[in-house]
């Protein structure tokens, strides 16, 4: 059985313990399943998971893994990668269209060989070009080569996992590349304002230690020297079974993760407020954009792939444990690859192969409507639009306000929300208290809900 999740302010997952059994129409999938989803979606953003790294970090909990590595770059005849390679062709082909965005994450593709690269980029652009490209890179990985991808237009945006410009800070969370020195060389090298593509800097706060003033103290480090157009700014989470998480339970009696939480906000606060005086535009909780010219206008350097989660958009996620939600028939499936590298390349099954690239190695199942429902108000509520209440109850066929009744009042009265005639979004003390408001909204749907309808209408998702 599915369980709930809860969506942190540090932008990772945390299980909630909501459970149902309140299931969509069944699809019936089978082992073409995942060919046929992809075929009929309507528009379609592809995430590309690469999951090496040179070593583990201590805070890290995503899928990936040390790097069978031949001069610095992933060997270009690695099996894994061959896979992924098979399923983006294989997806470009079954979906027929260009994709509206594409993410090249992980792990670190800044490892990627620059062959390996462009076949990627050629694949996911077979029926023409994404409307917006991305990389994510270490800074260590970083050089003319894949900037040259950049300055010639094949990639728009490039993420830099920084996180900090404090050795003490780097070193603290076990980052896999811990020397400032270094990041500000590269930063200068590389990245100076005058670029063509959009630059998007990764910060880590709330490190055991940090001063609050540390991280506007970098903000304003990396501003000066390489104005990014765009910032993300997350909490750090001490996750189970990471290293960090080993070393602070370590300590007799263990500490609490509760205890190294700033449950006040205070440090999220100030940083906030610190993006805003530098012209960044809260557009999610840990995102921040600044205007797209100087010129007074409404157009600014979000990233359009990460919106598409947000606004539950269908993706496509290729890569050992990269996750997909895809549409079809009034149900939403949502499908993961398997978090085992051997498997995963055991199971190409090439282009024209028997059952082709997608039919083994994923466990797919349609989400429940209250599946649904509780990701669309953790997605909804983390970006500064908010909830938009037609959108919402044409998919639940009931205003939020009957649905939630008491939260929405609540969350109104104690001002946690503010709402417009078609909006319901959460105020700055709302997002600092998001998780709790979240499990209240969760307690009151378990309460109503006999309410929700068990056929939601999902095309309203695409109306938007
Ligand atoms: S570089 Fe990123 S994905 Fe790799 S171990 Fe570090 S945090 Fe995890």
């Amino acid at each position: 059985m599915f369980l709930g999740k809860l969506y942190s302010v540090s932008g990772r997952w945390e299980e909630s313990v909501l459970q149902t059994d309140v299931k969509f129409p069944s699809a019936n999938h089978d082992e073409h399943s995942i060919a046929r989803l992809i075929a009929g979606q309507s528009e379609l953003s592809l995430y590309v998971h690469i999951p090496y790294c040179t070593q583990k970090c201590g805070y890290c909990s995503f899928f990936s893994r040390p790097l069978p590595a031949r001069n610095g770059y992933i060997d270009p005849g690695n099996p894994v990668i061959s896979r992924i390679l098979e399923e983006i062709h294989e997806a470009a082909v079954l979906f027929g269209k260009p994709f509206k965005t594409c993410y090249i994450g992980g792990g670190n593709p800044g490892l990627l060989n620059r062959e390996i690269l462009q076949e990627i980029l050629a694949a996911a652009s077979m029926h023409g070009r994404a409307g917006e490209i991305s990389i994510e890179s270490n800074p260590e990985s970083l050089d003319a080569s894949l900037i040259e991808f950049l300055a010639d237009g094949k990639i728009d945006r490039l993420s830099l996992g920084v996180q900090s410009l404090s050795k003490k800070n780097l070193e603290t969370i076990g980052r896999n590349f811990s020397d400032p020195e270094q990041i500000r060389n590269i930063l200068a090298e590389y990245c100076l304002p005058g670029r063509t593509w959009e630059l998007n800097i990764d910060l880590i706060t709330g490190i055991p230690g940090q001063e609050d003033r540390e991280t506007a103290k970098d903000m304003d480090e990396i501003i000066d020297s390489v104005s990014p157009d765009h910032l993300s700014i997350y909490e750090l989470s001490i996750e189970p079974g990471t290293p960090l998480y080993l070393r602070y339970n370590a300590f007799p009696g263990g500490i609490h993760l509760e205890d190294l939480r700033d449950e006040s906000g205070k440090n999220l606060r100030k940083i906030w407020k610190h993006a805003a005086a530098h012209g960044y535009k809260q557009y999610e909780i840990s995102n921040f954009a600044r205007r797209l010219t100087d010129l007074e206008t409404d157009v600014f350097h979000t990233c359009r792939h990460n919106q598409t989660y947000w606004a539950m958009r269908p993706y496509l996620g290729i890569g050992p444990g990269a996750a997909s939600t895809l549409y079809a028939d009034g149900c939403a499936a949502r499908i993961e690859a398997l978090h085992d590298l051997s498997s995963y390349s055991e199971y190409r099954g090439g282009r024209g192969g028997r059952g082709g690239a997608f039919s083994q190695g994923y466990l797919i199942e349609d989400l429940t409507s209250l599946e649904f429902l509780q990701e669309k108000l953790i997605m909804g509520l983390r970006t500064s639009e908010g909830l938009v209440k037609s959108e919402f109850s044409r998919i639940f066929k009931l205003p939020i306000d009957v649905l939630l009744p008491q939260t929405f009042q609540k969350m109104l009265y104690k001002k946690y929300a503010v709402e417009t005639e078609d909006t319901f979004s959460l105020t700055e003390n709302g997002k600092i208290l998001i998780n709790t408001i979240l499990v209240e909204m969760f307690l009151e749907i378990d309460r109503s809900i006999k309410l929700l309808p068990t056929g939601i209408d999902l095309t309203a998702v695409f109306e938007l």
